[in-house]
């Protein structure tokens, strides 16, 4: 399974990461919406896409408005997204309100609170989870697939906008590939927990706690456009398989 990230910054921009879009073009499956999404159209292998959304935070919802050219063009021709209820509403709403875009492209809305799991192809199942202690709260997303004679148990797993609370470890137990966002470094720890996200060693922590396989790490701060926005001698002394995601990267479970 590829995992293609277009997008790996927080927030907003800037001249190293655009914000949150994370594509699967094995199952046309897309997680958020970020600036990055005006990358996607170029690369799209099929004309249908599912899309999960963790939250209606525009940094991860202001790319639904960049997909026109593709859906006239014919490249795109349907798009799913789940999301909670509250999240497509305010999609609905204030994202394409006429006065902010004039067009309300023909997306299928879906809420997940009408599916506890979602299969994506034979044998590949997405399920969900809610995320408490970000403002307005979130969505994790994990897919679980093969587990047969023919292929091995594999699983990858999406979290972002969060702090590391606990409240969600066990639905990512024996995870091969953790995503998740580290927006700061330990030195600005308070500020994580007061802004709803998390910082170095806590998600270096989580990986090695659910036997993660490997942990790559999104949504750091835009402010820091350094080559080590979050420390990764620490995250490394803790959990040696980490690695800090780029725009462009893309990783094979
Ligand atoms: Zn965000
Ligand atoms: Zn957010």
């Amino acid at each position: 399974m590829r995992v293609q990230f277009l997008g790996t910054g927080g927030y907003h921009p800037n001249e190293r990461r655009q914000t949150a879009c994370i594509y699967l073009p094995d199952l046309g499956v897309v997680f958020d919406a970020g600036t990055a999404m005006f990358r996607l159209p170029a690369k799209l292998e099929s004309d249908e896409l599912t899309l999960f959304l963790s939250h209606a935070h525009l940094d991860h919802v202001v790319g639904l408005t960049y997909l026109l050219p593709a859906i006239g063009e014919g490249r795109l021709r349907k798009l799913t997204i789940y999301g909670t209820g509250q999240t497509l509403a305010a999609v609905r709403t204030h994202v394409f309100a006429k006065l902010t875009f004039p067009v309300m492209p023909d997306f299928d809305f879906r809420p997940l609170e009408d599916h506890s799991e979602v299969r994506l192809a034979e044998g590949t199942m997405l399920t969900h989870h809610p995320l408490v202690s970000h403002p307005g709260g979130s969505t994790a997303y994990r897919i679980d697939w093969g587990g047969t004679e023919q292929s091995q148990a594999k699983s990858l797993a999406y979290v972002t906008d969060t702090t590391v609370d606990g409240t969600y470890t066990e639905f990512l137990q024996d995870i091969d590939l953790l995503i998740h966002e580290c927006y700061f470094s330990d030195s600005q720890a308070k500020l994580a927990i007061k802004t709803g996200h998390s910082h170095t060693t806590p998600v270096a922590e989580l990986a090695r706690q659910v036997n993660a396989g490997r942990l790559a790490l999104v949504h750091v701060n835009p402010q820091d456009e350094s080559d080590d926005p979050i420390d990764i001698k620490t995250a490394r002394s803790v959990f040696a398989e980490t690695q800090v995601a780029e725009d462009g990267l893309m990783l094979e479970v």
